[in-house]
């Protein structure tokens, strides 16, 4: 599950426990974002950070697992790069799947070197509220495997608990206690960093 994770939330921990059990994946690993092609617009929270957060969010549960191999590779991110690269390191017997929401596999299949996907994995699509799942049918007839999960909790994002964080509504009940104890010591939303 590739995500920029700023900060991780339930809306993900929950869409990572229903993949894992719907799927019946062997595991779940979260692989925050280095620099995001799509986010370049703002401020990114430092990957140091966003690892962090993910590895605090994801501690207790044995089937999630947090890698490294995006925020170690310097330059920008491309999801097709890293599918990739789990498939090197993997090797060719081992079934993967690519974890995200139904609007975060959009942008990534409507890249020009998306047709190198076909076959690399299959897509988990968690559908948010008002995606329209026909809209993949180009995508699957291309080659391009993609399921789709519907999924509980998919309002809670990222941008909304960063601008609760800065303008101090609350955020309880939308991502781990630990993740935001960490987020309030390193002060990492406090002065309006939120768009
Ligand atoms: P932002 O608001 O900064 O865009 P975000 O909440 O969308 O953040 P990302 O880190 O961009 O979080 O998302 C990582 C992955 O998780 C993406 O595939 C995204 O579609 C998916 N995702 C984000 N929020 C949810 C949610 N509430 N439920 C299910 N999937 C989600
Ligand atoms: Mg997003």
């Amino acid at each position: 599950m590739g995500g920029t994770f700023d900060p991780i939330h339930y809306g993900h921990l929950v869409t990572a426990e229903e993949a894992l059990v719907q799927f019946n994946l062997d595991k779940v690993v979260f692989m925050p974002t280095g620099m995001p092609v799509r986010k370049t617009h703002r401020m990114v929270t430092s990957a140091e950070h966003r690892y962090l957060m993910t590895v605090i969010a994801t501690a207790s549960n044995p089937d999630f697992e947090v890698s490294r191999l995006e925020i170690d590779r310097p330059g920008l991110t491309y999801t097709v790069d890293s599918i990739k690269a789990l498939r090197d390191l993997h090797g060719s017997q081992v079934e993967l799947y690519f974890i995200t929401g139904a609007d975060a596999v959009w942008d990534i299949l409507t890249w020009k070197e998306s047709a190198s996907l076909a076959g690399a994995c299959t897509f988990i699509a968690a559908t948010r509220p008002g995606f329209d799942l026909g809209r993949f049918a180009e995508e699957r007839e291309r080659g391009i495997l993609i399921e789709t999960m519907e999924v509980p909790a998919l309002a809670i994002s990222s941008t909304d608990i960063r601008s609760r964080f800065s303008e101090r509504r609350p955020v309880r009940y939308l991502l781990p206690e630990s993740v935001a104890a960490y987020i309030e010591k390193n002060r990492l939303y406090a002065d309006g960093a939120e768009s």
